[in-house]
């Protein structure tokens, strides 16, 4: 069954989005705060795909956020933001999420999303048979969708492992921004090129020696990016 976490506070919201997703043929797990859903995902550890509300009474979403991700590298996050803030949005993924959608939205956009991110956390699996790309200092373990920097375990979300696979198959290929969303967004995929960029500068912290002097995801001005020199 693919069970999807709803933490919304207000309920007409919350009820809206649960009998979309369950029209769509998605099992709803319900939180009116962020506290109650981080309780509640324990409780279901085969959760996918999480909803996040940001404005919440108590902890706010962005914590929620931070908290599944220091526990859960491979659920998808998607916040449900009611401001249009840029700021909002970025600070969103910066915590961890995958996507957002902006209220209001539309009960078709909303399943797209999440759909798309599910076939994202799961999908691929039966593809990647047992493989191995290795690029020093960098391991890349196909089958179990981990990496390694010089033997340490790199902690990554599904969105930022799809990236970092991306680049190892083209080590040296200068990738355009449209091309890394169609590859790991998936090409029916309605955002905005924006999120690229901000999963590439998550991705840099998480794995250049000097984020703010990349060596391993370069720039490519006014086109994309690179991964190696
Ligand atoms: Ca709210």
């Amino acid at each position: 069954m693919r069970k999807v976490l709803v933490l919304e506070d207000e309920e007409n919201i919350r009820s809206f989005v649960v009998i979309n997703l369950k029209r769509a043929g998605y099992e709803t797990i319900e939180a009116g705060t962020g506290e109650e859903a981080l309780v509640k995902l324990k409780q279901n550890p085969s959760i996918k795909v999480a909803l996040l509300d940001v404005m919440l009474p108590g902890i706010d979403g962005f914590e929620v956020c931070r908290r599944i991700r220091a526990m859960d590298s491979k659920i998808g996050i998607i916040m449900l933001t009611a401001r249009t803030q840029e700021m909002d949005k970025i600070t969103g993924l910066m915590t961890g999420a995958d996507d957002y959608v902006t209220k209001p939205f539309s009960p078709a956009e909303l399943t797209a999303r999440v759909d798309a991110l599910f076939r994202r956390t799961g999908g691929e699996e039966a593809v990647d048979s047992g493989e191995e790309l290795y690029q020093p200092p960098f391991l890349l373990n196909l089958r179990n969708r981990t990496l390694e920097k010089d033997g340490q375990r790199v902690k990554l979300t599904q969105v930022e492992y799809g990236i970092v696979k991306l680049f190892m198959q083209n080590p040296g290929k200068a990738l355009s921004r449209e091309e890394i969303l169609d590859a790991v967004w998936g090409r029916d995929y309605f955002g905005e090129l924006k999120i690229v960029d901000v999963n590439i500068r998550r991705l840099r912290i998480k794995i250049e020696d000097n984020p703010t002097s990349p060596t391993y995801i370069n720039t490519v001005w006014g086109f994309g990016y690179k991964w190696g020199a």
